[in-house]
């Protein structure tokens, strides 16, 4: 069977976060699947987005200033995705520069428990590893700790050494959900949650983060994602329709697998209003 490949990816990473590719690179890979509307959304940084727009307007691509950031709700860490970022906004650059002091000390916390595994200098090494400026993630530390050969793979990095009970996890201090929803709005943007289904929480309690959402200006949901059961997505898509939420698609793209691409397998259930299609979004390509 022929994969779908989407012309719309809304949640991507480069190399100013936990992504391989660097903006340029990102841009150019999305081009070469026909990608026509591709947002960069970086974890809690916009670094990227000027290098990535430049590339876009050469390769006639519309691209989406975003970001994706990290809160805290009743002990979940979740991810809420702004989309049309006012890139002038001192509110979303004073939330940003709090959250890039946060990930300092935590990945600096990381590193000195790595250490203790015997990885030298582990911070100043995945710090190089990640490049200037990056904001370093559980994801960089994860590619690092596999690239010295102490994992077999991505994710037993993650299973051996990062996730909560392993040796080299943190814990944690990110804002409270309204606190980015707050920052997105005062930057134009779309609040969006990001993948719903990612918090392996139930139903009722997702039911009641969506609640929570939506009544602290919550705009819109992830319903389509790479690598999504589908009873999942007509799920969310009912969720987005029940919440008054505009439904948002991407493959939330870190590196290529043939498992996880840009724009791959993402399809918009017809029952949800797709956030592309917002009064937002028109006005923020009338702009560039
Ligand atoms: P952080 O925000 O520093 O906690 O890092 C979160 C990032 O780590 C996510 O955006 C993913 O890119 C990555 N990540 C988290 N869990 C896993 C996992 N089990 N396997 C692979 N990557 C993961
Ligand atoms: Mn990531
Ligand atoms: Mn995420
Ligand atoms: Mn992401």
């Amino acid at each position: 069977m022929k994969p779908i490949i989407s012309n719309i990816d809304l949640h991507t990473h480069s190399n100013a976060s936990d992504g391989a590719l660097s903006p340029e690179q990102l841009v150019e890979r999305a081009h070469s699947r026909s990608i026509e509307t591709l947002a960069l959304t970086d974890h809690d940084s916009i670094l990227g987005v000027k290098a990535a727009q430049h590339k876009a307007i050469e390769l006639g691509i519309k691209l989406i200033t975003g970001s994706e950031l990290s809160t805290l709700w009743n002990g979940y860490q979740i991810h809420i995705v702004g989309l049309y970022l006012n890139t002038h906004s001192s509110e979303l650059d004073t939330f940003i520069l709090a959250q890039k002091e946060r990930r300092t000390a935590r990945a600096i916390a990381i590193g000195e428990r790595l250490e203790r595994q015997g990885f030298k200098n582990a911070y100043e090494r995945c710090k190089a590893q990640a490049g200037e400026g990056a904001n370093i993630t559980r994801g960089n530390y994860a590619r690092f700790i596999f690239s010295e050969g102490k994992a077999s793979s991505i994710d037993d990095a993650f299973n051996s050494y990062l996730k909560k009970g392993k040796c080299a996890y943190v814990k944690s201090t990110w804002p409270e959900i309204g606190a980015a929803v707050e920052a997105i709005l005062k930057a134009d943007g779309v609040p969006v949650l990001a993948h719903p289904r990612r918090y392996l929480m139930t139903n009722t309690k997702l039911r009641s983060l969506l609640a929570e959402f939506k009544d602290c200006g919550g705009q819109a949901m992830e319903v389509a994602s790479c690598m999504q059961r589908p009873c999942d997505r007509s799920y969310l898509a009912e969720l987005a329709e029940r919440f008054g939420l505009q439904g948002s698609m991407g493959s939330d793209f870190h590196q290529a697998t043939p498992w996880l691409d840009l724009g791959l397998s993402l399809v918009m259930p017809e029952n949800v209003a797709p956030v592309w299609e917002c009064a937002r979004a028109r006005d923020f390509f009338a702009k560039i």
